[in-house]
């Protein structure tokens, strides 16, 4: 966020503290991303207020203080490969490429990959890659991860991505009826089971079965 007025930038770290985001990592990480980048068009103006925003095919940017949330809720350590399913904008794996060692994250719309992949290119993001998949399914040839992160919501932990869950591994996620009230949970790995538990109510768009049909 290095080309904004110290103001700007002020309101928005202050908005995701006064959410709950005190992690100084998260912060930190969140202070190196300038959102501003990741919205297009006539909402670009808006990047730095604590909203969703509409982006490219449908779909919408989280808002910054749910993004610092979940960040927060995962737990990200700097030998950690995560998983994020939901590539959106780009902008909760550029977060997560400051804290992590390795990003993947997959995205069912075609466009949204190709503009991602882009931006983190020209970011100097080196180590997130955004590829074109249906993240019900996780991605098995990576696996097994130590974080995995949902932004889209299904009405339970897709069972694949449990399976890919390393021991001691977190995965944050929303769950619920896509047009109802849905649940942040994290579900934790442990030696003999899954431990759950719930975070905060949340909106997110759903996870939706197999790829978008693509305009270009
Ligand atoms: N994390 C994003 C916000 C994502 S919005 C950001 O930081 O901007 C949710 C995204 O999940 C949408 O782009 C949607 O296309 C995608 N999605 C929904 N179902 C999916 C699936 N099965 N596999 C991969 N991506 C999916």
């Amino acid at each position: 966020m290095t080309g904004l007025s110290a103001e700007t930038k002020m309101q928005f770290l202050f908005a995701l503290r006064s959410r709950g985001v005190t992690d100084k990592r998260v912060l930190a990480a969140m202070e190196q991303i300038d959102r501003g980048q990741f919205v297009r068009g006539l909402f670009a103006e808006r990047a730095y207020e604590d909203t969703p925003l509409p982006i490219a095919c449908g779909q919408t940017i989280s808002q910054p203080s749910v993004v610092g949330l979940m960040t927060q809720a995962l737990d990200v350590g700097p030998r950690d490969t995560v998983l994020e399913i939901g590539t959106g904008s780009g902008y909760q794996a550029a977060i997560l490429s400051k804290l992590a060692r390795r990003v993947y994250t997959v995205e069912r719309h075609k466009r949204l990959v190709r503009e991602t992949g882009a931006l983190f290119r020209e970011l100097g993001l080196t180590n997130v890659t955004a590829m074109l998949t249906d993240g019900s399914f996780g991605l098995p040839e990576q696996a097994p991860f130590d974080r995995i992160i949902v932004t889209a919501a299904a009405e339970d932990p897709p069972g694949p991505l449990l399976a890919q869950l390393k021991i001691g591994g977190i995965m944050v996620l929303p769950v619920g009826q896509s047009d109802a009230v849905q649940t942040l949970i994290r579900v934790r790995r442990t030696e003999t089971g899954l431990d759950y538990d719930e975070l905060l109510p949340v909106r997110f768009v759903p996870l939706l079965e197999g790829l978008g049909k693509d305009e270009a």
